[in-house]
């Protein structure tokens, strides 16, 4: 090879170098990325290669459950829409099929039976992780869900965890925001291809309610789903810094004027990056080995 042709070798390898390093995240190999798609309110689609989860995503709080029903006065929270949810249901785009759904606690912004049982019973494989005031509304329906189940019932301050091939499911038993002793929230640390992501649901933001896990505490994260109140007052800034410092923050559960308010106000969060979804359906595809 003549030396010309040396240095155009040189220069195409440098160019497909040059390319291979600012391509955009879309042609990431599958399992190199992680998707993450906003569904509504708390509720989240992950996806890493060709599997797929949901937390918090099933539910719908506004339609009519029966006919001449009325349906329910619209939520000041987002509600999934009847096209979303039937995406979820059948894995179709935007969305895969989804073989886990985990869910934080019985609040029907968060759950609804109904959308629980449709997607059960449409992905027969599929697993679901849930407290048991959620399993209690699923069963008895004419359906029988249990092999489909896997019921964490920590207890406050304590954990459980279920291991499958693919990750591990850490649920942390916290309480409700409000001090509501008589629902069972699930904080969901999920550990999957190196990442730690972690789902508070709806967890108060007292320092007891983190403190009182001593140890047990993740004490490394890369992404929070973090209830919009926790950036509402100093106190829970410092339980951000103290206990849920990640690469990745994003805010949840936000009403809509919310969304543009944290848009705009400065936070100083030191090394977290704050993403907000400002909208259902809005996605975004993360390089895992930059994140972890
Ligand atoms: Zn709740």
């Amino acid at each position: 090879m003549s030396s010309r042709s040396i240095s155009l070798v040189i220069i195409i390898l440098m160019v497909l170098h040059g390319l291979l390093h600012t391509a955009p995240a879309d042609v990431m190999a599958p399992e190199d990325s992680l998707e993450i798609i906003s569904v509504a309110n708390a509720g989240f689609y992950l996806r890493i290669g060709d599997q797929a989860l949901v937390i918090d995503a099933l539910f719908d709080n506004e339609s009519p459950k029966r006919p001449g029903i009325l349906p329910p006065p619209p939520s000041e929270y987002e509600n999934p829409s009847l096209e979303t949810l039937d995406a979820l249901y059948s894995g179709q785009k935007p969305f895969k099929p989804i073989s886990l759904a985990l869910v934080t606690h019985v609040d029907v912004d968060h759950f609804t039976a109904p959308e629980v049982i449709k997607f059960l019973s449409q992905n027969t494989i599929a697993k679901l992780c849930c407290p048991r005031q959620v399993a209690e509304k699923i069963g008895g329906r004419g359906f029988d869900p249990r092999s489909q189940i896997i019921q964490m019932d920590p207890g406050l301050g304590k954990r459980v965890r279920h291991v499958s091939d693919s990750m591990v499911i850490t649920a942390y038993g916290m309480n409700h925001s409000g001090n509501r002793l008589q629902t069972s929230n699930i904080a969901y640390l999920i550990e999957w291809h190196g990442l730690r992501i972690l789902h508070l649901g709806d967890a108060g933001g007292e320092k007891v309610n983190f403190s009182r896990f001593g140890d047990q505490w993740p004490k490394v994260l890369d992404i929070v789903f973090v209830p919009y109140w926790y950036f509402n007052s100093l106190e829970k800034l410092q339980i951000i810094r103290h206990y849920l410092s990640a690469k990745i923050l994003i805010p949840v559960h936000m009403r809509k004027n919310e969304r543009t308010l944290l848009q705009k106000r400065h936070i100083d969060l030191e090394s977290s990056r704050l993403y907000v979804f400002p909208s259902q359906g809005d996605k975004r595809l993360l390089d895992i080995h930059t994140v972890r």
